[in-house]
């Protein structure tokens, strides 16, 4: 198969995390060019790993929608001055993006010419959920690893799918540390981090293929939250593949929109856990953050700790693609999730609100400029979300009696 390994170009014959001579991190890059034009044109799993069975609930293909009623608020506050589309990935089977990745997981595990019998996968939210899901469809036994403790919606979706539950006296980091080495031949790491899996990585190019698919031009942002940043890696790989594959295909980053240009990414995270973004600012390699973690937006609060060259891995993309990164304010993104819900009909969770909170705050995308904000997961995975933050996400019911045509008629049609 072919794997390479970014740092010494040495391919790797199966699935593995990194590379055996230089520790790299290892990607999926397809043998033949053209595999990238047909996943355009809409053969989307052409252009990953090859596999005899494909584990799928039709995952991916989520809509894109325009957000052109709110463009005064996102833009330069100069009217229709930007294009503002957000992608639903919440949408997806399991509500988040997390189903591309888990569903290439469960079709490589489920191949009878891999040696793959079982997944493990630590995670205490969408994709220990979302493989769980995968894992119950294609057969295949899954441990899911959580920190003891963890109090979470989203625990019950994963209990719902049969997958088994452990509890460790531990951080998230030990978690981790725990997958990694019950990993090996015949288990896969599904957790959702480069030095976990290259698959993962791989099937998030599919987003970029998809965009490339739905617009007419490459958008010229793509605003991404990150915890990790596998999404936001394979969605510029995408990219910067079908750049480089086109006839016409000139790859600078981040220029005006027309064909062959990569689109920037922006990196977002909550201020209260964002060792990229801090990076990012410093112009310096990615550290863990061991300072406590100080925010209500779980999905993307990941302190990287054991596995800072993730981090690294994800600011290289971003750098590459000439984009930008920006830390929020947890009261940012639930103001934000507030307003997609009642501006735009469009219920996120709090993390993936912080993609169009981002436009918002930063002011980066200028006019005439196109960005499309990835929706990564369904704001009915944290329904308490907003009241964690203490400002309830809806107004209590008001009290009528039976008869309160007047009362209600009234309400909906003033003056
Ligand atoms: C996992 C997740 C992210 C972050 O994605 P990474 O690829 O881990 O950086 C963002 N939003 C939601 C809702 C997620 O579940
Ligand atoms: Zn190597």
């Amino acid at each position: 198969m072919p794997f390479v390994c970014t740092e010494c170009r040495r391919r790797e014959p199966t699935v593995r995390a990194r590379c055996r001579h230089c520790d790299g991190v290892v990607v999926y890059e397809p043998d033949d060019p053209g595999a990238i034009e047909a996943a355009i044109d809409g053969d989307r799993w052409g252009a990953l790993p090859a596999v005899s069975r494909r584990i799928t609930m039709g995952e991916g293909e989520t809509p894109l929608v325009d957000l052109s009623g709110l463009t005064d608020r996102l833009g330069t506050g100069n009217g229709d001055d930007i294009e503002v589309y957000a992608k639903l990935e919440s949408l997806n089977p399991t509500c988040s993006f997390k189903d591309r990745g888990s569903a290439l997981c469960a079709s490589v595990v489920a191949d009878p010419e891999t040696s793959f019998e079982a997944m493990v996968v630590a995670s205490t939210g969408n994709t220990a959920s979302s493989v769980a899901a995968y894992a119950a469809r294609a057969g295949i036994p899954c441990a899911v690893v959580v920190p003891a403790g963890t109090a979470s919606a989203k625990l019950g979706q994963v209990a719902a799918h049969g997958a088994e539950v452990f509890a460790v006296d531990g951080s998230f980091s030990d978690c981790f540390s725990l997958a990694q080495a019950i990993a090996d031949d015949r288990i896969l790491n599904a957790t959702a981090v480069y030095s976990a899996n290259p698959l993962v990585t791989s099937a998030n190019r599919t987003v970029a293929f998809e965009l490339l698919d739905a617009l007419s031009a490459p958008p010229d942002w793509v605003s991404v939250p990150v915890g990790a940043g596998p999404l936001l890696g394979g969605t510029h790989a995408g990219f910067r593949e079908a750049a480089v594959d086109r006839p016409d295909g000139d790859c600078r980053a981040g220029e005006s929109s027309s064909t062959g240009t990569i689109p920037r990414q922006l990196c977002v995270q909550a201020r209260g856990c964002h060792p990229i973004v801090e990076a990012f600012e410093a112009d310096r390699p990615v550290e863990a953050w061991e300072r406590p973690i100080e925010t209500a937006v779980g999905a993307i609060a990941d302190p990287l700790v054991g596995y800072a060259a993730d981090g690294e891995y994800t600011r290289q993309a971003v750098l590459e693609s000439g984009g930008s990164a920006v830390a929020l304010a947890d009261e940012h993104v639930f103001e934000w999730q507030r307003i997609l819900a009642s501006a735009a009909g469009i219920y996120a969770e709090p993390a993936s609100a912080a993609s169009v909170a981002a436009i918002a705050e930063s002011g980066l995308v200028e006019e005439g400029e196109t960005v499309v904000a990835l929706i990564t997961g369904h704001g009915l995975k944290e329904p308490e979300a907003g009241t964690v933050a203490g400002a309830p996400a809806v107004d209590d019911p008001i009290a009528v009696d039976p008869a309160a045509e007047a009362t209600i008629r009234d309400a909906l049609l003033t003056g």
